[in-house]
């Protein structure tokens, strides 16, 4: 058997293959930002704020020029007026579908936060009670099941095709832009005008391509994630073909004002900043990940993604089998954060959650997950959730200290 002081020794050495691969999507990624930020001219000026409605404010609109540019769409909206991931999912399937459309999401169970907005939650503010209708192909064998996504499609329209990449709580993986672009494809073969909406969260920088860029029509993420690098403390981005992204831009504010309004309040320098800082902070966070699975896949735990598998998002499952373990893990993240290492994280209810959940979020920003973070629902398997770090060494102390908590 392994002791985590000889795993440990030249572990950057052992690493190297899969930290090389990452610093040079890094590279790229780096190379795409400061682009995107010479060719929108970012000045100075642009980080002024507006207020009130938020008419002409033009740090705004270069800040949502720089986050297209870098995502490959068209146009893209990204506001502190969407109060996380879910909400702007939220505006999304709202701004797109009408009562009597139909939806069909093909990547499984859509993340459980979006229960009670789909109506599998019974909601009287749900799409459901809107008389817009869900419905659902698992995935087979971690892959679309491609099968049942023909014969639905060449017998039933629905209004948009939905995927979410990252797994959420499920024991699946996630999905990486291969398979994106090959189910895209597909539909496409089938039916070409499919409006093609995907849930990124977690997903940005960590590939070459965004989903856009491989033929969906709209994207949305979390700016406490990948996006924001820790630097913005809210919002999310909702990105994509003009129409679509103005459409649901009418659906965030109101009809007929739709991106022309929102007031930037002190956003702006922010959002730069975060999307400035992304690529190394997204890079940061895969090696943590990749760290992690290698020393408790050594010391005998289960683990998903292997240390060198190809990664779609930042997430990296432990799965412990055990409750008392599950707790203890994620306890010694909380006691090797910056913020609230004192605070004991224990089990309980949360809104949108179905299960008990235990969180170590000691961050900056209120439910960051793009800081080190780590969470898992009170059911068996027992799979921790560990995501993010704003720099590899802090990381690699929080999960070295976490190990040996649960070693003793
Ligand atoms: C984080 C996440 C969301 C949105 O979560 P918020 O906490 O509301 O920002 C949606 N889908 C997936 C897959 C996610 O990981």
């Amino acid at each position: 058997m392994n002791t985590l002081e000889s795993l440990l020794e030249d572990i950057e050495g052992k690493l190297k293959s899969q930290f090389d691969t990452i610093d040079r999507q890094c590279e790229k990624n780096t190379e795409k930002v400061l682009k995107a930020f010479k060719n929108n001219n970012v000045s100075e000026i642009h980080f002024n704020q507006t207020t009130g409605y938020g008419y002409n404010d033009i740090g705004r609109d270069v800040v949502e020029k720089v986050y297209a540019d870098v995502l490959g769409c068209e146009s893209a909206l990204v506001r502190n007026q969407f109060i996380s991931g879910t909400h702007a999912l939220t505006v999304t399937l709202f701004g797109l579908l009408r009562p009597g459309d139909t939806f069909l999401v093909i990547s499984g169970k859509p993340y459980d936060t979006l229960d009670s907005v789909i109506g599998i939650k019974e909601n009287e503010s749900s799409l459901k009670s809107f008389n817009i209708n869900c419905e659902q192909i698992d995935l087979v064998n971690n892959d679309f099941d491609y099968d049942k996504i023909e014969k639905y499609l060449k017998t039933n329209i629905p209004k948009i095709i939905y995927i979410q990449r990252s797994k959420g709580y499920s024991t699946r993986k996630s999905i990486t832009i291969d398979k994106m672009e090959k189910v895209i494809k597909f539909i496409r073969n089938i039916w070409n005008d499919a409006v093609i909406v995907v849930d990124n969260c977690y997903c940005e920088l960590v590939e070459d391509k965004t989903p856009v860029m491989v033929g969906a029509n709209i994207m949305v993420g979390s700016l406490i994630k990948n996006l924001g690098a820790g630097i913005s403390s809210n919002g999310a981005y909702v990105a994509g073909d003009s129409t679509l992204v103005e459409k649901i831009a009418e659906r965030l504010t109101v009809p007929g004002q739709g991106s022309e309004v929102g007031p930037s309040l002190n956003a702006n320098k922010d959002f730069l900043k975060g999307i400035y800082f992304a690529p190394s902070v997204v890079a940061s966070s895969l090696k943590v990940a990749v760290l992690t699975s290698y020393l408790l896949e050594n010391l005998g735990f289960n683990v998903e993604p292997k240390y060198n598998e190809l990664r779609a998002d930042i997430v990296q499952n432990i799965i412990f089998n055990d409750e008392k373990l599950l707790i203890k893990y994620v306890q010694g993240i909380q006691a090797n954060s910056p913020i609230d290492a004192n605070a004991l994280p224990i089990p309980s209810d949360m809104p949108g959650y179905d299960s008990q959940i235990i969180m170590a979020s000691g961050s900056f920003t209120q439910g960051s997950s793009i800081e080190l973070s780590c969470d898992g629902p009170l059911r068996a398997p027992y799979i921790a959730y560990q995501q993010g770090s704003l720099t590899y060494h802090y990381g690699k102390l929080a999960v070295v200290n976490a190990i040996k908590s649960i070693l003793k």
